[in-house]
């Protein structure tokens, strides 16, 4: 692939090859084959793609919601008429099975239809003034340029969570997504410019975490919109916090948990452990790495995940009964390993161990993929331990025995720095209540796997996993300001 041939970032309604001379190239981890070749974006080009968002901004904002969102609409009905194409390029770039990748696609439409179709329900606060003869009320602006940076694991849906509400609003935008997947973002600024929205209003940046830092730094950007690691994350609020009006809308990690107690159904458990541990490859922000189970039937759920996890086949991700596909990329394969370890030396009695596959057990004609399976140990609870306080994001999986009350589960669920997303299973309402009060996450979910989203719900975490806002209806808050407002309707003058 010669540098004429990588793709552009797209800046200011033009596609540009940018200022540097670096491509970088999108792999499929499930084979290690080169995909495609891109520019990687530099200072310089975040800065024209930011000059073009701000010169934009103007005649963009003066548009009504409705109007703005006609283009929402165009690109709402590309992604249906490119569902099939696009699941693909995801499954290719991400690993992800086949039908995880058309249900990014299907997400990221929920998601457009959402925020364009709010246009016609325009909302707002409703504050009268104290005073009868004047009117008041809270009206809410766009902020200006919002600058967005996502994660690999869902290309095309986190895209739309961050984009959709932010344009509809009266934003403009310059986006950099992830590195591990830039052909996706390539085909969501294809759809775009078909929508023939006005230039400069959305920007694409294509690259490495430089070109995300250079969004953050500069002046002109009012709200950063970051979905991504807490590393990376908290990084960037650090970066803004000493700004005042400025926003970073942080959605990081967790170190998730699925309760099962002694009044849990038992099949529930372990399909819904299955599915939260092993779905995506572990490789979901709500993926769950701890199972906190009662002493009276961890026996039994423990045969039972431990013979499913020895059994469950990876598979080519293309292939429609797929469960698990490849980690993202050799670092990622690296981590998980380096996690594997550090749990044995914390003490772990590691029941299944296929970190490192067989020959045999890998597809064929997928040898350079990036495989691993399952690791299961069970532990003594320890709250100091790392292995069940860091996030591994892979198929890393502690059993944790617990005994006596609801109470102590609670505790154990809790004593983690992370509060993205957890579940409980059980058939005992005063628990799943007090489970949904007390447990400090975001994202709680009863008598299911520790996976899903709706795109109108509030999706994001508490403590260490972020603030709750770059996605669902909270995006609002965070690429909104408020103007509170009051006339007088008498004839006095104050
Ligand atoms: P990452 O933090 O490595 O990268 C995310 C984005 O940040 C990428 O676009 C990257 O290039 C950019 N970046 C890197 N360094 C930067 C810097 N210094 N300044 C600005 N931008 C920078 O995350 P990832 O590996 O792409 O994604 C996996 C992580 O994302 C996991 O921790 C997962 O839990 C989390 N995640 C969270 C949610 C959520 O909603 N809470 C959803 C999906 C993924």
């Amino acid at each position: 692939m010669s540098t004429d041939d990588s793709r552009r970032h797209y800046i200011d309604g033009e596609w540009t090859t940018g200022t540097g001379d670096e491509t970088f190239t999108s792999q499929n981890p499930a084979t290690g084959e080169a995909l495609a070749s891109f520019h990687r974006g530099t200072e310089d080009d975040v800065d024209r793609a930011l000059a073009a968002a701000e010169d934009a901004y103007d005649e963009w904002r003066s548009l009504s919601h409705i109007d703005r969102a006609e283009y929402l609409w165009d690109i709402y009905h590309e992604l249906r008429d490119r569902h099939e194409e696009l699941g693909e390029i995801v499954t290719m770039e991400c690993g992800k099975e086949i039908s995880e990748g058309l249900a990014d696609v299907t997400e990221s439409w929920h998601m457009v239809e959402w925020a364009a179709g709010n246009a016609r329900h325009p909302h707002g606060d409703v504050v009268p003034s104290e005073i009868a003869s004047k009117d008041a009320y809270m009206r809410r602006k766009p902020k200006g340029v919002v600058g967005c940076i996502t994660p690999w694991n869902f290309p095309v849906a986190i895209p739309f969570w961050h984009l959709a509400v932010t344009l509809v609003e009266g934003n403009t935008v310059v986006w950099k997504p992830a590195e591990q997947t830039p052909w996706c973002a390539h085909i969501i600024a294809e759809m775009f410019e078909d929508s023939g929205i006005p230039d400069g209003v959305f920007n694409l940046v294509q690259g490495y975490g430089d070109a995300g830092n250079a969004i953050v730094e500069d002046d002109r950007v009012e709200t950063v919109l970051f979905t991504g690691s807490a590393e990376v994350g908290h990084k960037i609020a650090s970066k803004v916090g000493g700004e005042p009006g400025k926003i970073a809308a942080c959605e990081m990690g967790g170190k998730n948990a699925v309760v099962i107690t002694e009044e849990a159904d038992l099949d529930i458990a372990v399909h819904s452990a299955v599915m939260s541990s092993f779905k995506t490859t572990g490789q979901r922000c709500v993926s769950s790495e701890r199972l906190i189970v009662h002493e009276d039937l961890y026996d039994e759920f423990k045969e039972r995940f431990v013979d499913i996890a020895s059994d469950i086949a990876v598979g080519d991700p293309l292939e429609e009964d797929t469960f698990m596909g490849p980690l993202i990329e050799d670092d990622q394969v690296e981590k998980f390993k380096r996690y594997n370890d550090l749990a044995r030396e914390e003490g772990a009695n590691v029941l299944v161990d296929r970190a490192d596959l067989g020959a045999e057990e890998i597809p064929e004609g997928h040898e350079e993929g990036h495989w691993v399976g399952p690791f299961v140990y069970e532990i003594d609870y320890d709250e100091d331990l790392r292995c069940i306080n860091e996030e591994v994001f892979g198929p890393h999986v502690a059993l944790l025995k617990y005994s006596g009350d609801f109470d102590r589960a609670l505790e154990m669920h809790n004593s983690v720095d992370y509060g993205l997303a957890g579940a409980i299973i059980s058939e005992d309402y005063r628990q799943i209540n007090q489970f949904r009060d007390e447990a400090e996450i975001g994202l709680a979910y009863g008598n299911l796997p520790c996976i899903g989203a709706e795109v109108h719900l509030p999706f994001g975490g508490v403590k260490k996993s972020g603030n709750g806002l770059p996605s669902g209806r909270e995006v609002i808050e965070a690429v909104t300001e408020r103007t509170a407002w009051t006339l007088n309707n008498s004839k006095d003058i104050e």
